[in-house]
C-alpha cells in the first residue's frame, strides 16, 4: 500500500453478524440477518404463535405458520411486543458483495451514469456510438489513437458519461447472467423509417427486467418516411411513453449519421443521471466488473475493468473471478497511461494471472496475501457451486421452494408459434398466481428459442416454455449448459396444468421427448399414389421406420406424425444412420419442403 494511500480496504468492519444467519437479541433489540417465518419469530421472541398471528390479524393480515414475513411486519411484531429490530449482513468471504464495506453517506460522490445502447438490427447503434465517441473530442483525446477496449468515457461541459462500447442487448444479458449490472441507463435506438421491430421488443424486455430506465433515440429523422409518431405510438403499447404523452421516458430524435441531435441525447443521459443520483465512493478500493478481457500476445492476459466503486490505482492487488494478480499497467482508451481510475471509469489493465470472463466482478487489495487468500476461497466456492448449482428456475421442486420461503416470483419466458397462442398463454399463467408466488411472463414473443433467450433466462433466473417451438440442437446443448429449463408443449390446457401441478407439488413423473435422430430434406420427389416423399440426409443419430416424427420448419413444428415409408434406394429398410441418405414419407402428410428438418422421438419417463 502507498504511504500516502487514504483508500479504506475492503475488510469488513464489524457491522455486520459474525454468525451466519443467527438471530438474536442484545439490549432489548431484536438482531436478525435473514426474513423469517411466524415460527421461527415466535421461538426468537419468545411470544406465542397465536398472539403474532393475532396481532396480524388484527391488522388486516393473514399469515400462515410457516409463510416467511418480510422486513417490514417483522419489525412490526417487534414493535408489538417490546422489542427494537436491526437487520445485519452476514459475512460470507467468498462473495465480494458480502466483503463490501457499507459506505458512509457523507463518503459518498457522484459518479458519471454507465450506458448502453441498444435496439434493433440496422436501427443504427453502431453509428450512433461511433457519432457520439467522435463528437466534441477534448483537446487531450485529439490525436490519441483509440482502440476498443469495450467501453469509452465522454466528456460534455464537465459531465463524463460512460459508454459500453458493445451495443445490442445479448452483450448487456450476458453480463447480468453472471451477476454484473453495470449498466445504469439503457438508450434504445429506433429507426424512424422502421419502427418496432422484434430485436426493439427483446431490447424493452431486457431492460425492464434488468430495472434499468430507457432513454429513447429515434433515429434516422433525416430520411424520408421518417414517422415520429408512428413509432411513439408502437412504444406506448410497451409501457414505453414520451414524457410529452404524460410518461417517463425522454424521447430525443437524432441522426446518428448526420450528426442531429446527439449533443441533446448526451443532455437527456444526463439529466436521468441526475435524478438516479449515481453515487460512490472514491476512498476504497476499488470494485466492479470485467467487460471484456482476451488473452494478448505479448502482454498476457488483458482485461477492460469498469470500476463501479472505490479507486483503482496502478500496483494494486485485484481478484478477479478466481485469479488474482497485480496491477502492472493501466490505460485508457487511447492508450494513455493513467494511474488511478475512479469510480464508472473503465480502464485496459495487464498483470492479470488468468483472462476473467466478461461480467466477473473484480475486487481490489492493498496486500497480495488477502488477494491471494480470496482468490483460493473463491476458487474452491467456484468448484462446489458448480457441482451443486442449478442457474435457473425448475418446476421440480417448485412447491417446496415456494414453502420454504426461497422464491416470491417464478419468472418465466414464453415462445410460441403465434402471437395468438403467446398472448392467451401468458394471460392464463399469470391468473395462476396467487399469494404465495407471483408468475410473471418476463418475456414473449412468436419465434424460435434463441441464444438471446438463454441469457435472459439465466440472468432472471427464468423457465423457457415452448409452445409449437423447438430448440436446435445447438441452443439445447446452451441451455444445459447453463442450466437453464426448457419445456414444451403443444397444448395449452397440458401447459397450464403442468403448472397448476408444480405449484401443488404434485408435478407429474415428467413424460420427456427424447430425441432418437434428425435428417434434413434436400429434395423433394413426388410419385403417384405414393406422395411427396422426401429425399433426405440423416444428420444425427438413426431415423427409424413407423416411429413418432415431427416435422420442424425454421425451429417451429409444422406437423407432428408418423413414419410411413422409408426407402435406401429402391429398398424399405427398418432405420437408417447418421451420415446416410435415404426416402421418408410421413403418414397423411404431403405438405413436406425442402430445408425441413424430420426429427425422429420417443416418450420417456423422466428419472
Ligand atoms: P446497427 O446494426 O444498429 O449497429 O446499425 P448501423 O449503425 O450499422 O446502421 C445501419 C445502417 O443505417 C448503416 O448503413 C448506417 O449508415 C445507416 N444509418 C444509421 N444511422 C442513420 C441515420 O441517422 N440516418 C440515415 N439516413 N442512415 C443511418
Amino acid at each position: 500500500m502507498a504511504k500516502n494511500d487514504n483508500r479504506r480496504a475492503n475488510i469488513p468492519t464489524g457491522n455486520v453478524n459474525q454468525k451466519r444467519g443467527q438471530s438474536q437479541i442484545s439490549n432489548g433489540t431484536f438482531v436478525y440477518s435473514k426474513n423469517m417465518s411466524i415460527a421461527e419469530l415466535s421461538k426468537q421472541l419468545n411470544v406465542p404463535v397465536s398472539e403474532i398471528t393475532k396481532f396480524l390479524f388484527l391488522n388486516g393480515k393473514m399469515f400462515t405458520i410457516n409463510q416467511l414475513l418480510d422486513d417490514e411486519n417483522i419489525g412490526l411484531i417487534c414493535l408489538q411486543f417490546g422489542y427494537d429490530f436491526r437487520k445485519e449482513k452476514i459475512v460470507d468471504e467468498e462473495n465480494f458483495e458480502d466483503l463490501e464495506i457499507v459506505d458512509k453517506k457523507e463518503d459518498l460522490k457522484p459518479r458519471p451514469p454507465v450506458v448502453t445502447i441498444m435496439g434493433h438490427v440496422d436501427h443504427g447503434k453502431t453509428t450512433l456510438i461511433d457519432a457520439i465517441r467522435n463528437s466534441n473530442l477534448v483537446a487531450s483525446e485529439v490525436g490519441g489513437i483509440s482502440q476498443a477496449i469495450g467501453a469509452y468515457q465522454k466528456e460534455i461541459n464537465g459531465q463524463k458519461i460512460t459508454f459500453i462500447d458493445t451495443p445490442g442487448h445479448e452483450a448487456f444479458t450476458a453480463m447480468r447472467s453472471r451477476g454484473a449490472s453495470v449498466t445504469d441507463i439503457v438508450v434504445l435506438v429506433v429507426a424512424a423509417d422502421d419502427g418496432v421491430m422484434p430485436q426493439t421488443v427483446e431490447a424493452i424486455d431486457h431492460a425492464k427486467a434488468a430495472k434499468v430506465p430507457i432513454i429513447v433515440a429515434i433515429n434516422k429523422i433525416d430520411k424520408e418516411g421518417a414517422n415520429i409518431d408512428k413509432i411513439k405510438n408502437e412504444l406506448a403499447k410497451f409501457d414505453i411513453i414520451s414524457e410529452e404523452w404524460g410518461g417517463s421516458n425522454i424521447f430525443v430524435n437524432i441522426s446518428a449519421k448526420k450528426n442531429i441531435g446527439i449533443d441533446r441525447l448526451l443532455d437527456a443521459i444526463l439529466l436521468v443521471a441526475e435524478m438516479l443520483e449515481l453515487k460512490a465512493n472514491p476512498n476504497r478500493y476499488a470494485i466492479g466488473t470485467v467487460i471484456e478481457a482476451k488473452l494478448d500476445k505479448g502482454e498476457g492476459p488483458k482485461a477492460t475493468l469498469l470500476v463501479q466503486n472505490g479507486t483503482l490505482t496502478f500496483q494494486d492487488y485485484v481478484v478477479v473471478g478466481t485469479a488474482y494478480g497485480k496491477i502492472r499497467r493501466m490505460t485508457n482508451e487511447f492508450q494513455k497511461i493513467i494511474k488511478s481510475a475512479t469510480p464508472s471509469t473503465p480502464v485496459a489493465v495487464i498483470g492479470l494471472s488468468e483472462v476473467p470472463n466478461a461480467g466477473d466482478h473484480f475486487m481490489a487489495f492493498p496486500t497480495e496475501k488477502q488477494a491471494r487468500e480470496i482468490a483460493l476461497k473463491r476458487k474452491l466456492t467456484k468448484i462446489a457451486e458448480e457441482r451443486a448449482s442449478s442457474s435457473g428456475a425448475s418446476l421440480d421442486d417448485l412447491y417446496n421452494r415456494i414453502h420454504e420461503g426461497e422464491i416470491q416470483d417464478l419468472n418465466i419466458i414464453l415462445k410460441t408459434d403465434t402471437t395468438g397462442s403467446a398472448e392467451a398463454i401468458k394471460a392464463s399463467l399469470e391468473k395462476l398466481s396467487n399469494d404465495q408466488i407471483h408468475i410473471n411472463v418476463i418475456h414473449t414473443s412468436a419465434g424460435v428459442i434463441t441464444e438471446s433467450d438463454i441469457m435472459l433466462a439465466s440472468a432472471s433466473k427464468a423457465i423457457i416454455y415452448g409452445f409449437n417451438v423447438r430448440p436446435s440442437a445447438q441452443i439445447k446443448a446452451k441451455a444445459d449448459l447453463e442450466k437453464i429449463e426448457i419445456r414444451l408443449h403443444r397444448i395449452i390446457y397440458d401447459l397450464i396444468e403442468e403448472m397448476q401441478d408444480a405449484m401443488k407439488g404434485m408435478l407429474k413423473k415428467e413424460e420427456v421427448e427424447v430425441t432418437t435422430g434428425q435428417a434434413e430434406v434436400r429434395t423433394l420427389i413426388k410419385i403417384s399414389r405414393v406422395g411427396t416423399v422426401a429425399g433426405s440426409y440423416v444428420t444425427s443419430g438413426i431415423i427409424k421406420m413407423g416411429e413418432k416424427v415431427r416435422i420442424i420448419r425454421d425451429g417451429i413444428i409444422v406437423y407432428d406424425g408418423k413414419i410411413a415409408s422409408l426407402k435406401r434406394y429402391k429398398d424399405d429398410v427398418k432405420e437408417v444412420k447418421e451420415g446416410f441418405e435415404c426416402g421418408i414419407t410421413i403418414e397423411n402428410f404431403n405438405d413436406i419442403k425442402e430445408l425441413d428438418i424430420i426429427e425422429g422421438y420417443e416418450m420417456k419417463v423422466k428419472e
